[in-house]
């Protein structure tokens, strides 16, 4: 199996892509330690997977000392972190600057880019004494473009871009590989209520319309690319973004 013994910590694992990568790489041997700031969810998300070794932890990403005990603990437990999906998530409601408070930025930042920046640091920590590892950050297509979130969602995404590939660049001949994913429009708790009569945002929908796909992504079609390049599959693979989007970015 393509992650036969691999440990792996997925944050946002309580739902969605992050529940659906936990799920996929059970399936391909690894043992998860599963992260999410909401308790039942991600305790869940460990009932679900039924391996008899993964692991629920819940921890806000966005928290020093959470993300660090996290770290700490699953070193403990399993001697080894050899792969990191920074993938929780927070979305903005597309609310734009002037209306965006200092706690909407504060949050959105926090989780979307702190977040992947300190479990990066701690994780990287046993990564280079293991002399390998990968870390995969779930970007979105607003690292490339706006309309896909607000300000402060855009500008997070962007940023999870930037420090892919610094990570890449400066980790890369040390056996860690970085790389991002980019999703488009995956139905998941984070987007559902886009999808209610009252959630629905016009700009949304035409877009997803308008793409080649024509439609919603699932989260299982995040989570194999995830696998992939959690892979030894993706070897030469460093400092990538894939987008994985029905063809959002095209036009
Ligand atoms: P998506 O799969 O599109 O990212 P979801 O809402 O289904 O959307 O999943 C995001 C997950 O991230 C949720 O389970 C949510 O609880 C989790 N999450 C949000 N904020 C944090 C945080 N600060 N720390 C850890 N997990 C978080």
């Amino acid at each position: 199996m393509k992650l036969d013994g691999r440990i792996a910590i997925i944050t946002g694992a309580g739902s969605g892509m992050g529940r659906a990568m936990a799920q996929e790489f059970v399936a391909n041997g690894a043992t998860v330690v599963a992260v999410d700031v909401r308790t039942d969810p991600v305790a869940e998300t460990v009932k679900l997977l039924d391996d008899g070794r993964s692991v629920a932890q819940t921890a806000d990403v966005s928290s020093k000392a959470d993300v660090e005990r996290v770290v700490t603990e699953t070193v403990e437990r399993f001697g080894r972190v050899d792969i990191l999906c920074n993938n929780a998530g927070v979305l903005d409601d597309y609310t734009p600057a002037h209306e965006t408070t200092d706690e909407l930025w504060n949050r959105v930042i926090g989780v979307n880019i702190n977040g992947p920046f300190l479990f990066s640091r701690a994780a990287l920590t046993p990564m280079l004494e293991q002399g390998k590892g990968v870390i995969i950050n779930t970007a979105s297509i607003s690292s490339f473009v706006a309309g896909g979130g607000g300000a402060a969602y855009t500008s997070s995404k962007h940023a999870v871009l930037g420090l892919t590939k610094q990570l890449a660049f400066d980790y890369g001949k040390r056996g860690v590989r970085v790389n991002a994913i980019c999703p488009g429009a995956i139905h998941t708790g984070m987007t559902g209520h886009l999808m209610t009569t009252e959630g629905r945002n016009p700009h949304v929908d035409a877009a997803i319309a308008a793409t080649p796909a024509g439609r919603w992504g699932k989260p299982e079609e995040i989570a194999h690319m995830a696998l992939f390049l959690a892979s030894d599959d993706a070897d030469f693979i460093h400092g990538a973004a894939f987008t994985v989007d029905g063809g959002w970015l095209l036009p």
